[in-house]
């Protein structure tokens, strides 16, 4: 029996967080910001609707933000991870075989629960969420997680999916693959979306049906087992425990500028216990540690970001 993936992933994880908080932000433009309020890290649809691009920072769209009236929150990571941890808990409840992939993102194995109807059962985690932490989540169902990936997108901007749409057997899994950019399957990067849409190949259907010789010469065994997801053979299960860290980073952004030498003295020390304290909880050692410093000059605002990291020795 082949084996059956369900991938849910929070609807604008950070908004959708705020709003459980503040039922007054629904069917509002609202944006959550980086840390130190630097660049835009969630949007509300609403928020999208009015071109507001992931990444951007926030001073750039000040303007808009007063002419829409946008709602802007500073990122509260301790709640997120809270709420992420209820939707966890609840996701555990529908199947033992779970792999938490991010903040907002789980992959889940069904092929035991192939007894219900998958696109019942899916319907079932949706509302059961919704019902349970307010979290809307929409999911996807397919045999592999690739195509599972596949589906959620679509499940996400689908009226008529209503949030799962389950393509194992199904008619419309062509038709799914064609609608999907190249650019956007599990995997497949920038750079090599650009490089197979020089060769034609636009779509994940064109990416299915792609010559295997082609594939493995320009990328590899990676690329061989992509194909193999995209045909319905599954090439990657479930990971059950993450694998230990090879570095740490604590990126930020300054919402103002530093000047002083004692000031990004005291940043620094902070960014490095913050760093310190993630690789004690992950009982690791450090072999290297760097600093990075950037200043940036756009629009007269001084940003200074640094990045740390830690290698494993
Ligand atoms: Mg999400």
């Amino acid at each position: 029996m082949p084996p059956a993936f369900a991938i849910g992933d929070c609807n604008n994880f950070y908004v959708s967080c705020e709003r459980v908080f503040n039922p007054k932000l629904a069917q509002k433009p609202v944006v959550v910001l980086s840390n130190n309020d630097g660049c835009v890290v969630a949007r509300s649809n609403e928020a999208k609707a009015l071109g507001i691009k992931m990444g951007v920072p926030a001073f750039k769209i000040s303007n808009l933000i007063k002419t829409h009236k946008i709602q802007t929150f500073s990122s509260n990571y301790a709640l997120y991870g809270d709420m992420s941890q209820r939707i966890m808990n609840t996701l555990a409840g529908f199947t033992p075989d779970i792999e938490i992939y991010s903040i907002d993102e789980a992959f889940l194995d069904l092929s035991q629960c192939k007894r219900y109807n998958l696109t019942d059962y899916g319907h079932k985690i949706r509302s059961t969420i919704k019902q349970w932490t307010g979290i809307p989540v929409s999911i996807g169902i397919a045999e592999t997680k690739t195509l599972a990936k596949i589906a959620n997108k679509i499940a996400k901007k689908s009226v008529k999916a209503e949030g799962v749409l389950n393509l194992t057997a199904s008619h419309y899994q062509n038709r799914a693959l064609e609608i999907t950019d190249v650019e956007d399957v599990w995997g497949i990067g920038r750079s090599y979306s650009r490089f197979l849409k020089k060769y034609g190949i636009h779509n994940a259907l064109q990416l299915r049906d792609a010559d295997d010789n082609f594939i493995k010469k320009k990328m590899g065994i990676t690329g061989v087992r992509l194909l193999q997801e995209l045909r319905g053979v599954s090439c990657y299960a479930l990971e059950h425990s993450p694998s230990p860290k090879k570095g740490i980073t604590v990126p930020r952004t300054f919402k103002n500028s530093i000047e002083s030498l004692d000031d990004l003295k005291e940043a620094v020390a902070t960014y490095v216990s913050i760093g310190a304290e993630k690789l004690r909880k992950e009982r690791s050692v450090a072999g290297v540690l760097m600093v990075f410093l950037k200043a940036s000059c756009c629009n007269q605002r001084h940003f200074t970001a640094y990045s740390l990291c830690t290698g494993r020795s």
